[in-house]
């Protein structure tokens, strides 16, 4: 089988790492930052971290492949994934199947343009990494992959899911595969936007007076847009695992914050709070508190002059 990674950053190339390591399938990655590319060809790939190791991979840019993909694992940022779909559409046929890991919703709207649905795998992970500046992999969780297909395609979809368990990744074949999506939604929605916004440690924030109210407000629109979107959630339970999560991360800037502030490179929140701003107006539901996170995350990547990649 021939699986490519259409964008091979940190959790590109973990995932990729992984499948060619531990499985017999061919990996190709495929980005398009020339650095990266030629870092990888000449200098092979290296982990650290939660996991050392180093591989001889092949990397090449979305228009130099050919051959028609079995796999397409999806792992830009969100606003990379319209240009590497169109970039990949001439290596996937009717039987090629793709997997979208990228963080936040609506990814679907977009891949459904290029492919039909019953090749769609949608999925969301709790493995995490992050890129040095040599170009190595610092895997920082051994995690978890809840996916699904969204097209029915459920025989295809758990083929998918036994590769990747063939690759340890730690899969879960997950017939409701959008509430474990939104459920991380939520996390990246309250625990990232407000470390961006406020320039502070997850901690910092659930530690200031203001921080409850504002995580209610902001979760109660979580909740009811994803009602209407046909994404039963529970409040308490939502609300629990989202202060859990920020006891554990209580030390950690997010990658939302790596990616602003560190980086001066564009959020996903469009993906994020944004997604649930416009799923809001198409149900007719106010989302006030996931508009106004929305638009001083955009204003604060204009005063900074972020790049989009
Ligand atoms: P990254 O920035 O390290 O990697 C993205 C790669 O995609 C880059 O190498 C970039 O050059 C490439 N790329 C982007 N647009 C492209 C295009 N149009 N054509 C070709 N290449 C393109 O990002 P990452 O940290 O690996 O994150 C990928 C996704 O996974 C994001 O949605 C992120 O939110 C999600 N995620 C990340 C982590 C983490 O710990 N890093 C954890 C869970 C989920």
């Amino acid at each position: 089988m021939l699986v490519y990674i259409a964008g091979s950053g940190a959790m590109g190339c973990t995932f990729g790492y992984y499948i060619s390591k531990y499985t017999d399938n061919e990996v190709i990655f495929l980005d398009n930052w020339d650095k990266n590319i030629e870092n990888l060809n000449n200098n092979g790939m290296k982990l650290t971290g939660k996991i050392e190791g180093s591989m001889d991979v092949r990397a090449m840019k979305p228009s130099e492949a050919t051959e028609k993909a079995d796999l397409i694992i999806f792992l830009t940022k969100s606003v990379g994934l319209e240009d590497m779909a169109k970039g990949v559409s001439h290596l996937v046929d009717k039987n090629t199947q793709i997997l979208c890991l990228l963080n936040g919703i609506g990814h679907e709207d977009i891949l459904v343009k290029y492919v039909d649905l019953s090749q769609i795998n949608m999925g969301v992970t709790v493995w995490s990494a992050g890129r040095d500046n040599s170009g190595d992999i610092n895997v920082t969780n051994i995690g978890t992959i809840d996916m699904q297909n969204i097209g029915g395609n459920e025989e295809e979809g758990r083929k998918i899911a036994n590769i990747l368990n063939e690759a340890n990744l730690n899969v879960t074949y997950n017939e409701d595969v959008m509430k474990a999506i939104w459920r991380k939604l939520m996390v990246n929605g309250t625990l990232n936007s407000f470390s961006t916004l406020l320039e502070c440690k997850v901690g910092e924030f659930f530690s200031l007076d203001s921080h409850a109210e504002i995580v209610d407000e902001l979760i109660s629109e979580f909740i009811e847009v994803a009602k209407a979107d046909g994404v039963e959630l529970d409040k308490k339970e939502m609300l629990d695992y989202i202060y859990k999560t920020s006891v554990h991360t209580k030390d950690h800037y997010p990658s939302m914050y790596q990616d602003l502030i560190i980086n001066n490179r564009n959020t996903e929140i469009d993906f994020i709070n944004g997604a649930v701003v416009e799923k809001g107006k198409r149900y007719n539901i106010k989302t006030p508190y996931n508009e106004l996170i929305t638009k001083l995350i955009h204003a604060k990547e204009e005063l900074k002059g972020s790049k989009l990649f």
